[in-house]
């Protein structure tokens, strides 16, 4: 028998929630429901100069005004810093992280003067430059105190899980590509952790069995993946949804803050004609 269905929502509090954020929430919390299992909600606030507790106390109470009803506790991850941190250090321990001095400039100083740069997803991939340092410059910069990210040794990460797969719901099992978004960050230089990190290990601690989220974010669930095998966590099936577009065919994003849930309430807009506008009746 399969286990019991688990999905999440998983906003960021940054800006309050629009129709796009419904349609996703709205996918997730009916899978949950139709299998009769549980849906979960998640905070993710590790971004603490972006994240508003307001914008946090809004999502809850938006989504309960949708009739989007959640099971267990709400987690919000910027209660769980030390929980991220042991998972850097079991990483640590494997070998397959590096501190990365870089600012931004060095890094584009670095990509323009390569002859071809690799790029990813979201552009140029980090090209590498401190994974090359010896272990007596690492020291130094250490010892002068410069400040540091943590990024994932993709090679190493990769010679230790050798290939991977996922399942995504509409397009089958896939081959996992470790190198697609290089060496990602894994904790910040303000941050003790990041998105790839904070998700994957949450995902797992909450037994999610089914993460449903925009298709925008199918190309980091290859790191996902990977980061899952590497620490011997269960790997989730996915959902990936489309992206609902506003009238003129643009994605709604959170600096579009016309089409909020408050600013459609306000307007008199009820949860039904919100929930049947985004496709569920
Ligand atoms: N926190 C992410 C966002 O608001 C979603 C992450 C996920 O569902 O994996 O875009």
């Amino acid at each position: 028998m399969d286990p019991p269905l688990v999905t999440r929502f998983a906003p960021s509090p940054t800006g309050y929630l629009h129709l796009g954020h419904a349609f996703s929430a709205l996918t997730a919390w009916q899978r949950a429901r139709a299998a009769g299992g549980q849906f979960l909600l998640r905070i993710e606030d590790i971004d603490i100069r972006r994240c508003k507790p307001q914008f946090e106390a809004a999502i809850i109470e938006d989504l309960a005004w949708l009739g989007v009803d959640r099971d267990g506790p709400v987690r919000r991850q910027s209660d769980h810093f030390a929980d991220y941190g042991a998972v850097l250090h079991r990483l640590r321990e494997m070998g397959v992280v590096y501190p990365c001095f870089c600012t931004r400039a060095d890094i584009a100083r670095e990509i323009a003067a390569a002859q071809s740069a690799p790029h990813g997803p979201d552009g140029p991939l980090y090209p590498g430059i401190c994974r090359h340092l010896t272990p007596d410059e690492r020291r130094a910069r250490l010892e002068e105190g410069r400040e540091f990210a943590l990024r994932l040794d993709v090679g190493r990460a990769t010679a230790i899980v050798g290939s991977y797969r996922f399942h995504e719901e509409r397009l089958g099992w896939i081959e996992g590509q470790p190198h697609l978004y290089g060496d990602v960050v894994i904790a910040r230089k303000d941050t003790p952790t990041s998105y790839h990190l904070a998700v994957t290990h949450d995902d797992h601690l909450q037994g999610i069995t089914l993460v449903t989220r925009g298709e925008d974010l199918l190309p980091a669930t290859h790191v996902h993946a990977l980061l899952q095998k590497l620490l011997g966590y269960e790997t989730p099936r996915y959902a990936h949804h489309r992206l609902l577009a506003d009238a003129q065919g643009r994605r709604f994003a959170k600096r579009d803050q016309s089409l909020t849930l408050r600013v459609l309430r306000q307007a008199g807009a009820s949860p039904q004609e919100v929930r049947r506008r985004v496709g569920f009746d």
